[in-house]
């Protein structure tokens, strides 16, 4: 690659796909050098029909309102003994660079994620639930934190590029709150944290904690106009 009359050898980590319009080198932890180009790419026209929730969380990353989940432990929690270890050694070095492959894994995998909810999607709503409010540790919160933000910013311009909507909501309540009858029959307060599945003592209905919110998350969704200009599909 030439810029700015240097030559630069590259080695190509993904395809290239449509016409280069502008480029820039960034860093990582590691010391390792990145090419990041600007490419200009048709606008896909292509979509899907299910109208996902997503509620993001702990024990999953996300968890949707089909029942679709990003389990926390593929990011991290296999490096973790490593990095501490690292870390009681001072091995600055090593610790460095254990931040930089989970960090490079996360991406991978909010990669995939994102793509293939957004290939069966017409529209995705998220929570805006904040790491600080679930979370003791700093490791912990920083993590979730940089994995949920990623997260929404991919589903934000993948949908975008896609013709996809897209929509956050206030996700107060969508724990408490029924999916089938909408009464406020759902585990409450801090006892509440460790209920995974409860039944609706008004319905009947039978729910996994999470992929409940996700369904209320969907409806949200659908009830909340578009800020992005696409129109609701038909509510
Ligand atoms: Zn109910």
């Amino acid at each position: 690659m030439l810029l700015r009359g240097q030559r630069f050898r590259l080695w190509l980590h993904r395809t290239v796909e449509g016409r280069i319009k502008s480029g820039n080198f960034s860093q990582d932890a590691r010391g390792r050098w990145y090419c990041n180009l600007v490419c200009e790419v048709p606008r896909s026209q292509r979509r899907g029909r299910d109208d996902i929730g997503i509620d993001l969380g702990l024990k999953s990353v996300a968890k949707c309102s089909d029942g679709t989940e990003l389990e926390q432990a593929r990011f991290y929690r296999d490096l973790e003994p490593k990095l501490a270890e690292a870390q009681r050694k001072r091995r600055k070095r090593q610790v460095k660079s254990i931040h930089a492959k989970s960090a490079n894994r996360r991406k991978d995998v909010l990669h995939k994620f994102s793509r293939a909810l957004v290939d069966r999607a017409r529209k995705i709503t998220v929570g805006d639930v904040s790491a600080s409010a679930m979370t003791k540790t700093r490791m912990a919160k920083s993590v979730l934190d940089a994995g949920w933000s990623m997260l929404r910013g991919m589903l934000r311009y993948k949908c975008d590029h896609a013709g996809v909507a897209y929509a956050e909501v206030n996700e107060a309540n969508t724990t408490r709150t029924c999916s089938s009858c909408g009464c406020l029959s759902g585990p409450t307060g801090l006892i509440g944290l460790s209920v995974r599945r409860w039944t609706c003592s008004e319905c009947g209905a039978e729910h996994d904690r999470d992929q409940n919110a996700a369904r209320n998350i969907a409806r949200l969704g659908c009830e909340t106009p578009c800020p992005s200009g696409h129109e609701s599909p038909g509510f």
